[in-house]
Formats: structure tokens, C-alpha cells, sequence
């Protein structure tokens, strides 16, 4: 039986006093009633481990004397903690960031961070970001057993995987000229697991090439349904090294976007993991003849260290995703502006086609606006959503659109 979502146990842990009745309170007038305090690691910790204790959510401040926040995390981890972590602090967001990446790298459930001083509205934000995440309540389960590649098997044949998709919209006129997909698990009714906590496992198991199959298809027949409605709308799929491995790959892909009655040239493909290509020539002839068949190509996650300057080099990319750890604050923040628009002069004198992942807010879209970038991707636009929800978003989006083009 789906709970009430007010009901989610929230352990709070915060060496500030007045900042836990703060947050305490907050969360009364959100209607959360069932908020734990905790003002040093270690009481956390004890809670945390009571067989009773089924925590949701922690809301962490990183800044404790004693044991500090990233000490925090590595001991949640080693007592096996399955639900999520939101990190607040005063700190600038390039720590939160670094912090969060360790969360993800841990693969812990990160709901993003709160600046302090805390407001309503962001504690609100995050709540409703804890409810898509958990579906109703059931992550939490479910999340713990995500670890079965068995179970994972299954569900790629059983049409457990669903794609959710999040609009893409050109900076200038915010026309909606794309969508990514994005893979979850619908796991037993209502719970949904994100793909930070299956894709390692499917890389791990030789699952990838099914799941990517999977995804394609369903991005594929989805596309569809959209130009049926009289959308005609480009789709990007993410593929990992993996499958440019697999050198029956564009036979394959060019012969699901047949049966779907699918251009190719409106699915681009984003490539995501970029280690050192081990098989670089096997690569090279899967991502030409994806090229000779007119997918388009994408270079994801740019700057991260797992897209390098040398796959710019070799590989026939059209398009560059400037990833969202350089977008989200840059206007704020110089250093992230600096490599924001190195990407971007870089990507346009190559003639690639930019688009900013991350755009949270008004001023990370004014900011990439005026820096002429092509496209912009993030939770400012939408969220991932269900593929029948998209044509309601279009007709709410060009409702709210003219505000978000306006240069602030
Ligand atoms: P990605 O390709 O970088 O996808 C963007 C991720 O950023 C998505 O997370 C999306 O929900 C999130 N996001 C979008 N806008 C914002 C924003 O404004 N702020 C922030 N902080 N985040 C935003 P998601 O869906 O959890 O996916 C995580 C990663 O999993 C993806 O990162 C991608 O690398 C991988 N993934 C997703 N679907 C597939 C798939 O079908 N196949 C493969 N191989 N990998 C996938
Ligand atoms: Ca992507
Ligand atoms: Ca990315």
C-alpha cells in the first residue's frame, strides 16, 4: 500500500543547534512529522543503525568538528544506509559538488544539495524531488536489491526498464528541439531505480547491449507516437563504449529505427563513457558506419575526464554536452564560467552543435544565453518525464517560455 509521503523518516544532522530546530521546524510546516535531530556523526550513526530506524532521507551539513561530513558518508556506506542523502552547507558549490559526486561515486541515492541559509522553497523543492525519486516509498527496498544482475536480466527482458524523457530548448527562442532519454528501473509497482544504480551492474554482468537495445527500441517507437501526434522531435539515446564494441551494433540500431518508421538522422547517440578506448579500431568502424547510416553522434559529459580532447579529435562527433558540473553556478563562480566557455568557443569553432546540461536556474540560463550557446538541457526546463506526459509539458512550457527567453 502506497504511504503517505509526509510519513518519510528524515534524520537531520546538523552540529548547529539553531540550525536543527530550524530544519525541525521547517519540516513541521511542510507537514513532515517524523524528524530526527542529530547533532555529531556518531549519534547518526547509532540511530541509523537501529533495525527499526528505516531512515529515507538524511539532510547532511559537511561542515562538523569531530567527524566531518565526507568521514560521514564512507561510514553510511560501510553500514549498508539504502536510502538518500541531501548535502547542505554553507560552503561553495564546487565542494557540494565534489561531495556529491562522492555520494554518486558510492552509489548513494544523492538528492542534490540546500545552500544555507535554508529557505522554504528549496526545502520544499527538495521534498518533491525525494517523492518522484522514491516513487511511493518503495525505493528503499528496492534499492538494496538492485545488487542482482539476475534480477536486472529479468527485468530488461520482462519490459521492466521505461525511458523517461527531458526536453531539450534553444537558448534564443526556448523552442523545444529535442529529448534525451533516460533510462529507470520500474521496479514492483510504484518504485523507480535511476540508472546510477544499474548501469555499473549491466556494464559489470554483459548486460549493456541488451539494456541499450531496449532503450532504443522503446526511444525509437516513442519518437513515433510523437510525429504521429505531429511532433516531430529528435531523440538522444545514451550508449555506452560498450556498445561501440560490438561491431554488429549499427546494423542493429539502423534496423530497430526501420521497423519503427524512424529517421535516423533524429536519433543522436551520446556517447557516455569514455575511458581509453581498449579496442580503439573496433570503435573507430562502429561509430563510422553509425555515421555512414546517419545516426548523429554526441560527445557526453564534456570535461569530465571521462570525454577527452583526443575522442574530439578521432571521432566524428556532431554535437557537444557540456556536463552539468561546469554549467549549474557558473555565473557565480569564475572558474566553472572559465571552462563553461572554453567548451563552448571550442565546440563552435569545430562546428559542433552545444548543448549546456544542467541548467537549474534563471541565471545558469542567462549566463549560458549570453555566451551564445546553442541549446540548454536541466530541471529550469523540466525534469525527466514519461513519454505521454511530454505533449502536456509542451502546452505548459509555451505558456511560461517568453519569461525563461527574457535575459534578466
Ligand atoms: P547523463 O547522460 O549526464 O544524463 C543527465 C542526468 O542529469 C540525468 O540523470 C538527469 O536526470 C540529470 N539532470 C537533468 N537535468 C538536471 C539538472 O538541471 N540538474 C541536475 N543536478 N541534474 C540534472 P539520470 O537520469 O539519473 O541519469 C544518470 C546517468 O545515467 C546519465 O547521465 C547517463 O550517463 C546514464 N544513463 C541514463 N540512461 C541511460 C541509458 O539508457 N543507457 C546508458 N548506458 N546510460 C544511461
Ligand atoms: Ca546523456
Ligand atoms: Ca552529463
Amino acid at each position: 500500500m502506497p504511504r503517505d509521503p509526509k510519513q518519510s523518516r528524515i534524520l537531520v544532522l546538523d552540529d548547529d543547534a539553531f540550525m536543527l530546530t530550524l530544519l525541525v521546524r521547517m519540516f513541521g510546516q511542510l507537514g513532515y512529522t517524523q524528524v530526527m535531530p542529530c547533532s555529531s556523526g556518531e549519534e547518526a550513526l547509532r540511530q541509523i543503525q537501529q533495525p527499526s530506524a528505516a531512515i529515507e532521507l538524511i539532510l547532511l551539513d559537511i561542515n562538523m568538528p569531530g567527524m566531518d561530513g565526507v568521514e560521514f558518508i564512507r561510514q553510511l556506506v560501510a553500514c549498508r544506509y539504502t536510502g538518500h542523502v541531501a548535502l547542505v552547507s554553507g560552503e561553495s558549490s564546487r565542494i557540494l559538488e565534489s561531495v556529491e559526486k562522492l555520494l554518486r561515486a558510492h552509489h548513494l541515492a544523492s538528492l542534490g544539495h540546500l545552500q544555507k541559509p535554508v529557505g522554504l522553497e528549496q526545502l520544499r523543492g527538495l521534498m518533491q524531488q525525494l517523492t518522484s525519486h522514491k516513487g511511493n516509498g518503495a525505493t528503499h527496498s528496492a534499492a538494496a536489491r538492485c545488487d542482482d544482475p539476475e534480477k536486472l536480466r529479468a527485468a530488461i527482458a520482462n519490459g521492466e526498464l521505461i525511458n523517461h524523457y527531458q526536453p531539450q530548448v534553444t537558448l534564443t527562442t526556448g523552442e523545444l528541439v529535442g529529448v534525451e532519454s533516460l533510462v529507470r528501473w520500474q521496479h514492483g509497482g510504484d518504485a523507480l531505480i535511476y540508472p546510477d544504480r544499474f548501469i555499473t551492474l549491466a556494464a559489470e554482468h554483459g548486460l549493456i547491449s541488451d539494456l541499450t537495445r531496449a532503450v532504443l527500441a522503446a526511444a525509437m517507437r516513442q519518437a513515433k507516437l510523437w510525429a504521429l501526434a505531429g511532433h516531430n522531435l529528435p531523440v538522444a539515446v545514451n550508449v555506452s563504449m560498450d556498445d561501440l564494441t560490438a561491431l554488429d551494433f549499427p546494423d542493429v540500431a539502423a534496423s530497430l529505427a526501420a521497423s519503427a518508421g524512424v529517421d535516423p538522422c533524429m536519433i543522436t547517440l551520446e556517447i557516455t563513457e569514455g575511458q581509453v578506448m581498449k579496442q580503439l579500431s573496433t570503435a573507430l568502424d562502429v561509430i563510422s558506419r553509425l555515421r555512414l547510416k546517419r545516426f548523429r553522434l554526441a560527445i557526453d559529459d564534456f570535461g569530465t575526464g571521462h570525454s577527452s580532447l583526443a575522442q574530439l579529435r578521432d571521432l566524428p562527433f556532431d554535437e557537444l554536452k557540456v556536463d552539468r558540473s561546469f554549467v549549474h553556478g557558473a555565473s557565480a563562480d569564475t572558474s566553472l564560467q572559465a571552462i563553461c566557455s572554453a567548451s563552448l568557443r571550442m565546440a563552435q569553432q569545430l562546428k559542433l552543435h552545444v548543448v549546456a546540461e544542467g541548467v537549474e536556474d534563471q541565471s545558469d540560463w542567462n549566463l549560458l544565453r549570453e555566451m551564445g550557446c546553442d541549446v540548454a538541457q536541466g530541471y529550469f526546463i523540466a525534469r525527466p518525464m514519461p513519454g505521454e506526459k511530454l505533449l502536456a509539458w509542451i502546452d505548459d512550457w509555451s505558456a511560461r517560455r517568453p519569461k525563461a527567453s527574457a535575459t534578466a
